[in-house]
């Protein structure tokens, strides 16, 4: 239990000067007006003022805030009276107090109207002071943590409560940690079965990682100190609601989710930042798309980070945030980290300038009489990454920043989103890529016969439509294979005189879909339409063996298969099937030992990827399938390579003697010099696998006068 003395040492340990007489006398004069109450729990009433105001401690708060979460319940719940407060400790605190008084006397309900209410009176209550605010988030932290003792109705509410209200009002400050703690909390109240499930399923993901997060921490250790970059890394799993939102904003399965585990380095400087990046892009591939820069372009709520996706050692992708120490504090304390490297109150930092936005709502909310209206208006400025656009009759629609009418189309219904041709955007008309903006009114112009098309997932930002444009094209696609299928069958068949829906009721049949996990006789089709499954096992079941011999000379489809294996390159297995035919894809060209991705393509078998390139990240996932290298093989696979060197004579041979020694085959060289004197040569070479390259490459590298080799991306377009 929460003494006094710890609230005094945490205050002392930091400003050794504090006025700790303050903190003393706020709390007896607490303890002494909530002398015998109790809370829910049966415990006395003390607890809670007190830990209250050791969680604004550990803030780093001022005294008064501190003295604040003291008395914070006094004038509410106890005899004690505004003046009394004020005349003891004070016009600030006196201030303070009011303002969490007025704050806590707001009635909670569900009521659209009274939430905008209540959401108006703390905003004016908070806009005088910001350190209101930060006690009554104290204070919610520390009610959500004592729920316990409260019937299942009220803990809902003040959930709710908390998730509409207090949570984005956290995040709005950049206090992701009293975010987080606040969600998780809320999440578990409001939906008790998927949070337990989730809890347990992360928490079996996350038990076999411990190795891993000590592998990947002590190679980033390494590399940073041989680098001379002082920094802290930790590895951390991610919070049950943030798994959560991110499943419902992607809509993926659990699964799905490969960044669990994220890492952090912690430097001291932003140069070092910067270095740390170029490090661990050293160390692993970037995922395409994924670097953000919020050092030099902070968030809204001043949020600055670097933020990476690579893929670990393993090929599986994991997040990395690099930050300076000082990012940190305000990326986990937000405007209360603020708070505590403030002096004197008069200079304009970062703390004041987040809550300018309060002050405008003030103006804002004088102006408004409707507090439904003034309710809108203060969503767009808590969630200042959506966007509210509005539909011909004034219903309102929220969309991410960046969405385009074609969002906006399938926000409204799948068939709207289907059949859109064209959109008017108050009142005029707008290409289909445009973005748009808050309060915008958007009218969709639809066709019956209009189809959405392939180039739509370029344009679309929410997942929601790019989910529906997908199902379309691959139910189109699926309806094509079936079709498709079917005539393989039935021509096939047909050859051993077997009637199609005769085969189709028949025990042979029934197995097959059984053994490969087929729901129904069109989803065999598909497949076959597809080029996932051979016909061959369920011919060999239908027809005796003397039959098929009889026959004689293999059939025509036999004779496919062959063509198709004899051309595989050997190199790939596709889990669960054996006669498929593979296609190393042209545009990253991966090598035996390269993460890799296979997709299906309709009547052209499975094409390999590396994972990380951005032609595989593009395809619709729904058409992925896992693959893996076969172990031992010995094939020449094509890669390009870039070596950047001095234009110097004789170097063009001295690099392809080093090839040739490496037991690499050159297919095609090509050299362009540059007007600095420096040639840029591209190989064409065969080599075995992903070591095989890696030896090559250090080769070069050891070449004189070579200043870089770097694996070529792209068809033969020149380098
Ligand atoms: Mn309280």
């Amino acid at each position: 239990m929460l003494r006094l003395n710890d609230i005094v040492d945490r205050v002392q340990s930091i400003r050794p000067t504090a006025n700790i007489e303050i903190i003393h006398k706020a709390y007896v004069f607490t303890a002494k007006v909530h002398h015998g109450q109790l809370r829910e729990s049966g415990e006395p009433y003390l607890i809670h003022p007190i830990n209250v105001s050791f969680i604004l401690a550990d803030w780093n708060l001022d005294e008064e805030t501190i003295v604040t979460g003291l008395l914070h319940d006094t004038v509410e719940d106890t005899v004690a009276t505004i003046e009394e407060i004020r005349e003891l400790f004070g016009d600030t605190v006196g201030q303070l107090v009011d303002g969490v008084t007025k704050i806590s006397r707001v009635v909670i309900s569900d009521v659209a109207d009274h939430k905008a209410e209540s959401l108006r009176k703390m905003i004016l209550a908070m806009g005088k002071d910001i350190r209101v605010i930060l006690v009554k988030l104290a204070d919610r932290i520390h009610n959500m943590r004592t729920l316990d003792h409260l019937s299942p109705d009220r803990q809902s509410a003040i959930a709710l409560e908390t998730q509409e209200i207090y949570a984005p009002i956290a995040s709005r400050l950049g206090m992701s940690r009293v975010k987080m703690e606040l969600e998780d909390k809320c999440f578990e109240i409001l939906h008790p079965d998927k949070y337990r499930e989730l809890a347990r399923a992360a928490d079996e993901r996350n038990r076999g990682q411990e190795e891993h997060i000590r592998k990947v921490t002590s190679l980033l250790e390494t590399k940073l100190r041989e680098a001379g970059v002082d920094a802290a890394i930790t590895g951390r799993s991610k919070n049950i609601s943030g798994i959560f939102n991110k499943m419902i904003r992607q809509e993926i399965e659990f699964e799905h989710i490969y960044d669990l585990i994220g890492f952090r380095i912690i430097a001291k400087t932003i140069r070092e930042c910067y270095e740390a990046l170029g490090i661990v892009h050293n160390l692993w591939r970037p995922v395409p798309g994924r670097f953000k820069d919020y050092i030099a372009m902070p968030k809204a709520n001043f949020y600055q980070s670097l933020h990476t996706t690579v893929f670990g050692p393993d090929g599986e992708m994991m997040e990395i945030q690099i930050r300076t120490e000082e990012m940190h504090g305000l990326a986990e304390y937000g405007v209360a980290a603020h708070w505590r490297y403030k002096e004197g109150r008069q200079e304009t930092d970062k703390g004041d300038q987040m809550f300018v936005w309060l002050r405008q709502i003030l103006d804002l909310q004088k102006e408004m009489k409707d507090p439904r209206e003034f309710l809108d208006t203060v969503k767009v400025e808590l969630f200042p990454e959506e966007v509210y656009v509005f539909t011909p009759r004034g219903d309102v629609k929220e969309l991410p920043r960046g969405a385009t009418p074609i969002d906006f189309a399938y926000a409204i219904h799948t068939e709207v989103g289907n059949q859109c041709v064209g959109a008017k955007v108050n009142g005029k008309m707008v290409p289909l890529r445009a973005s748009l903006k808050n309060g915008d009114v958007v009218e969709i112009i639809t066709n019956s016969s209009h189809k959405p098309s392939r180039d739509w997932l370029k344009i679309a930002k929410t997942r929601k439509a790019l989910n529906r444009i997908r199902a379309f094209i691959r139910q189109e696609q699926q309806e094509h294979s079936l079709t498709l299928g079917r005539q393989i069958l039935e021509r096939e068949l047909r050859k051993y005189s077997l009637a199609i829906m005769k085969t189709q009721k028949s025990k042979e049949f029934a197995e097959i879909l059984q053994e490969n996990g087929f729901k129904s006789a069109d989803d065999y089709c598909i497949a076959l339409g597809y080029g996932k499954v051979s016909l061959v096992p369920l011919i060999r079941r239908l027809i005796p063996p003397e039959q098929l011999q009889e026959k004689g000379k293999e059939s025509r489809l036999e004779a496919l298969f062959k063509r198709v294996t004899a051309r595989k390159p050997s190199a790939v297995i596709v889990k669960g099937v054996d006669d498929i035919f593979i296609r190393l894809a042209n545009c990253c060209h991966p090598v035996p030992g390269d993460p890799i991705v296979g997709f299906i393509t309709r009547g052209r078998g499975v094409t390999i990827h590396a994972r990380d390139c951005p032609k595989a990240l593009e395809t619709d996932p729904a058409r992925a399938i896992e693959v893996a290298w076969e172990a031992g093989t010995k094939a020449a696979h094509p890669v390009k390579l870039k070596v950047i060197c001095a234009d110097k004579p004789g170097l063009l041979a001295d690099i392809s003697r080093t090839i040739t020694a490496s037991d690499v085959d050159i297919r095609r060289a090509m050299v362009m010099t540059t007007r600095d004197k420096r040639a840029i040569c591209s190989f064409d070479v065969a080599v075995n696998d992903a070591k095989h390259l890696a030896a090559l490459i250090k080769s070069i590298e050891k070449v004189k006068n070579v200043y870089s080799v770097e694996r070529g991306k792209g068809r033969d377009k020149p380098v």
